[in-house]
């Protein structure tokens, strides 16, 4: 069998290596449990749902992430691609994130009709009027694309500018894969060494502990948002604040959150991300962004402009009624988009249809609280998932996720980097998808 046809193909036939069917789910069982052992020897778990003590208890409950079996095939020129976005979107929302000014405009609609951007604006505002400057300033940003199948080109999902997640277990599905394929990889026709490495989670640490360094103060600790009880910030000094937290409205249950992220803004800490780093990830900006001569406006390097435009997707607000009418009429053909984070907040096909409806005869602002998107079509293709224990086959699709890491003093730029990645492969009839919803896997890739 060709390099060349075993890449080509889904996981099972891939493994037509072995002589018979009955040898190949064989083969597929035995990968599964080494796979399963393999996660739970090198900490590749989550919390178990269905164990009660899960998440209380520390050590108890915890089964394997879900992952693919093996790693989704993505054609190497997009890989590079994708990596040398990186460093631009990177240097992209540190310049937008200076104009307040830019900030505040493109938001001011959203502003009257979200209640949520609304909050964090307030925050942005009070910021400009004490005239607060940020002179260490981190990014970890992710930035999420898809292949589109139709145009054969890399689009941008979106840009993740605060709790960007799974740079940990992300970097450790790409090890299970090259182990399994150290191990399974003759049989298959497939290279383990066309996986790419993945070192998210260390250069992640990495620059959290170059932004340290750089507060310069040897008693002062690194703070971890991780739930919205935000109050316990006395008595040490805090060099930086890391949000895993604090990008849903659910996180600010009542005025202390919304207090305490305040106080965190105004303290010299540096915060990853700024207020300014936030606002730059809604979607409204990556919209207006997205706009004719908006880039050249932040960005000198023509080259690099054209690289981050190549990567965008047709972006609309609402109030192009034309755009709006093509929606209602061919709904599957966009995405509507709220100011959310975190998955699940998005509205596809009929509902997409009946949101606009309704929306429009509400007259006012309404629409303001939404962008359409050009959908997505990746290709689909059938992948060995590998949940809670057990495996099935399904036809998915894949989006891949570049880290970046970005961290600079003043004038001096002290990291600007790719950062590891991401695969997350789920189900192509779900929409959304997302790991924790059960949808989605963590999975790797297999340059081709
Ligand atoms: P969030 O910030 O909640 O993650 P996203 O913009 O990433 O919001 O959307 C969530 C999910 O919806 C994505 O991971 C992807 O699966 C799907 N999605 C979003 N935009 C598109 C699009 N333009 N085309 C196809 N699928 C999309
Ligand atoms: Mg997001
Ligand atoms: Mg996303």
């Amino acid at each position: 069998m060709s390099d060349e046809a075993s890449l080509g193909v889904a996981p099972t036939a891939a493994a037509e290596g072995a002589a018979t069917p009955g040898q190949q789910q064989a083969l597929l069982a035995e990968m599964v449990e080494d796979a399963a052992v393999w996660c739970a020897v090198n900490g590749l778990v989550v919390g178990d749902r269905a164990n009660q003590r899960s998440g209380t208890v520390p050590g108890v409950g915890l089964v394997h992430a879900p992952f693919s079996l093996l790693p989704a095939r993505f054609p190497a020129s997009f890989w590079k691609q994708a990596c040398e976005l990186a460093p631009i979107f990177n240097e992209l929302v540190d310049r937008v994130s200076l104009d307040g000014e830019f900030l505040q405009a493109a938001l001011s609609r959203t502003k009257q009709v979200d209640e949520f951007t609304a909050r964090l604006l307030e925050i942005h505002e009070k910021m400009m009027t004490i005239n607060k400057k940020e002179d260490i300033r981190l990014g970890l940003h992710r930035s999420d694309y898809m292949l589109d199948s139709e145009t054969n080109s890399l689009l941008q999902i979106e840009l993740n500018t605060i709790s960007s997640s799974f740079p940990g277990l992300g970097s450790l599905v790409s090890e299970l894969h090259r182990t399994l394929l150290n191990q399974y990889g003759k049989v298959l026709g497939l290279d383990p060494k066309r996986i790419p490495q993945n070192w998210a989670a260390t250069q992640f640490a990495e620059a959290l502990g170059k932004a340290w360094a750089e507060y310069n103060n040897d008693s002062a600790v690194v703070l971890m948002v991780v739930q919205p009880e935000e109050r316990n910030i006395d008595g040490r000094i805090v060099a930086v604040v890391y949000f895993r937290a604090g990008y849903a409205p659910t996180d600010y249950p009542s005025e202390a959150e919304w207090r305490a992220r305040f106080l965190m803004e105004q303290s010299s800490a540096v915060k990853c991300p700024s207020i300014s780093y936030h606002l730059v990830g809604t979607k409204k900006i990556q919209q207006e962004l997205a706009k004719p001569n908006v880039l050249e406006r932040f960005l000198d390097n023509k080259e690099d402009i054209a690289k981050l435009r190549k990567s965008f997707a047709g972006l609309w607000s609402l109030d192009n009624e034309e755009i709006v009418k093509s929606a209602i009429e061919k709904p599957d053909l966009f995405v509507l988009k709220p100011q959310r984070e975190g998955g699940g907040n998005n509205i596809y096909g009929h509902d997409l249809r009946d949101t606009l409806i309704k929306l429009q005869k509400e007259q006012g602002e309404s629409l303001a609280a939404y962008i359409l998107m050009q959908r997505i079509f990746p290709k689909a293709s059938l992948t060995a998932l590998v949940r809670d224990g057990d495996w099935f086959e399904d036809l998915t699709i894949s989006e891949l996720g570049i880290y970046g890491a970005y961290l600079r003093n003043k004038d001096k730029v002290i990291l600007n980097n790719q950062s590891g990645y991401l695969m997350r492969t789920k189900v192509s009839s779900s929409n959304e998808g997302g790991v924790a919803a059960g949808f989605a896997v963590l999975d790797s890739m297999l340059l081709t």
